[in-house]
């Protein structure tokens, strides 16, 4: 039973100990949040180019703190010293590119008779960010950096598992210089700390990620308060494989074992023609034993572990040792490792090939042609991202724009780009985080006529 005042913070490689963090109360929330409500009519004053700069100054104290935070990230999130890596020049990126676009927002003028429209984009106030535990860093950078950019506050709650991290930039944004309150950050469990926030009518947005169940509960609650709801929620893409693909690109594990496959873009329904199936079965099979899974602290890993053991019990229920199935290795105890693993006997429609697992593993599935590839691939409640491999150009422009997904990629595993919109279709997600229009979404558009009416002087 987890203590409600709390949070206890295990490395999944070890099973020790890294932290024990004061978990924020629904009091805690409501303080932190008037709070944020002065530190943002301040900030909200602040010229743009000024604030541009502070994001700036805030982004060089990341960059030289990068490696510090990516080991923070490896002993609390279990990932590899590349993708935590990969997660500190993340955010030090998007602030770079969110303090350019607090100089570019602009509004518009539209003609009108008898004077002038003009248009802002005035920020909303508090931002509220709601966080997990796959990517702790990038995530709570997306939601964080462009609202405050746009000329918000923002309070974070980190996922109960993941906290530091998160903790850490907000003493890095305090050291760039960033005002005091302006981005706060509470350690804090979902049902106490994420309710309060999502609840407290001075919270003006919310930006969940998470599960599809929880991100319901939260948009019904936002729903109370007609409080405007981005979500990025679960996905189950796929990676529709040709057969004049490349197969060795195309079926690359990392497609769907990145991050021990905690990963909301994972690639983890294989969708490969009939006519290769073989031959791609034989690749997957190579390549899972090839996948080196183990500290993940070493230079050398390429897989580490899932974060917790509940997750790993939760990804067990979808794989019965006697399912047919391609495996690699996975170290034994401590730590909550699981082998990369491909199913090979499932049906599409299958709890395995629909639900996401949310682990290392994908299902391999055969299609006959074009049309069977999209049916396949649009089956699922889902619709985040998804990979086409196939070197007719026709046919991947056909098919991308069959697939109901928010991110697909072409001969290509890529799916997250700060430059670039990112988020769902269907039950994947509502709203878009990243790219051109990242900090509209954090302002309302306000229209002011200017009557011109009167002699010309
Ligand atoms: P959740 O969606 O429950 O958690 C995500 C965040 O929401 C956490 O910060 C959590 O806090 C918080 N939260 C939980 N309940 C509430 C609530 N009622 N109101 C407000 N905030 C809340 O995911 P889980 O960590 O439970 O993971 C379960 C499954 O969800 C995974 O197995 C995976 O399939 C999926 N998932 C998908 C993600 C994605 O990016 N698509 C990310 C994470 C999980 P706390 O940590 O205290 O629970």
């Amino acid at each position: 039973m987890s203590d409600p005042n709390e949070l206890t913070v295990l490395n999944p490689a070890t099973e020790e100990t890294v932290a024990t963090v004061p978990a924020a109360s629904e009091e805690d929330v409501a303080a932190a949040v008037a709070r944020a409500v002065r530190a943002q009519r301040t900030w909200a004053a602040v010229a743009p180019a000024d604030r541009a700069r502070l994001l700036r100054r805030f982004a060089d104290v990341v960059d030289t703190r990068a490696e510090e935070l990516a080991r923070l990230e490896v002993r609390e999130a279990g990932h590899t010293l590349g993708t935590a890596r990969w997660e500190a020049g993340n955010a030090r990126d998007l602030l770079l590119y969110a303090a350019g676009g607090a100089e570019r927002l602009l509004g518009r003028q539209i003609p009108a008779p008898g004077g002038w429209d003009v248009t802002f984009h005035e920020p909303l106030g508090v931002v509220g960010v709601i966080a997990p535990w796959n990517f702790p860093m990038p995530i709570a950078a997306w939601g964080s950096f462009p609202a405050l950019a746009a000329g918000n506050a923002v309070v974070l709650k980190p996922a109960e598992a993941t906290p530091l991290t998160a903790v850490r930039l907000a003493a890095l944004a305090l050291e760039a210089g960033l005002p005091e309150h302006l981005f706060q950050v509470l350690p804090g469990y979902g049902t106490t700390a994420g309710r309060a926030l999502v609840d407290h009518p001075d919270v003006a947005k919310i930006v969940f990620t998470g599960s599809t169940r929880t991100g319901r509960e939260v948009m019904e609650r936002c729903a109370r308060l007609v409080k405007p709801v981005t979500l990025e929620l679960g996905g189950k893409s796929p990676n529709v494989v040709f057969a004049d693909a490349d197969l060795t690109a195309a079926l690359d594990p990392f497609s769907f074992l990145d991050n021990s496959g905690q990963d909301c873009c994972a690639r983890t329904r294989v969708l490969v023609q009939e006519s290769v199936l073989d031959e791609a079965r034989a690749l997957l099979a190579d390549a899972l034993a090839a996948v080196v899974v183990g500290d993940p602290a070493d230079e050398k890993t390429q897989m580490g572990p899932l974060i917790s053991a509940r997750q790993r019990e939760r990804v067990r229920s979808y794989v019965p040792d006697d399912a047919p199935a391609l495996r690699g290795g996975a170290p034994d105890g401590p730590g909550f490792w699981f082998p990369p693993t491909v199913l090979t006997g499932e049906r599409h429609d299958s709890r395995a090939a629909r639900e996401e697992i949310f682990g290392p593993v994908a299902v391999l599935l055969p299609f006959t042609d074009e049309q069977d590839a999209v049916r396949l691939a649009n089956d699922t409640p889902y619709g985040l991202s998804g990979s086409i491999w196939t070197r007719d150009v026709g046919r991947a422009l056909r098919v991308s724009q069959a697939v109901r997904a928010g991110n697909l990629s072409v001969n290509s595993h890529s799916s997250v780009r700060y430059w670039t919109p990112f988020g769902g279709f269907k039950q994947s997600g509502l709203g878009r985080e990243l790219g051109p229009d990242a900090l509209t979404a954090f302002t309302a558009t306000k229209n002011v006529f200017i009557s011109t009416e009167g002699p010309v002087q």
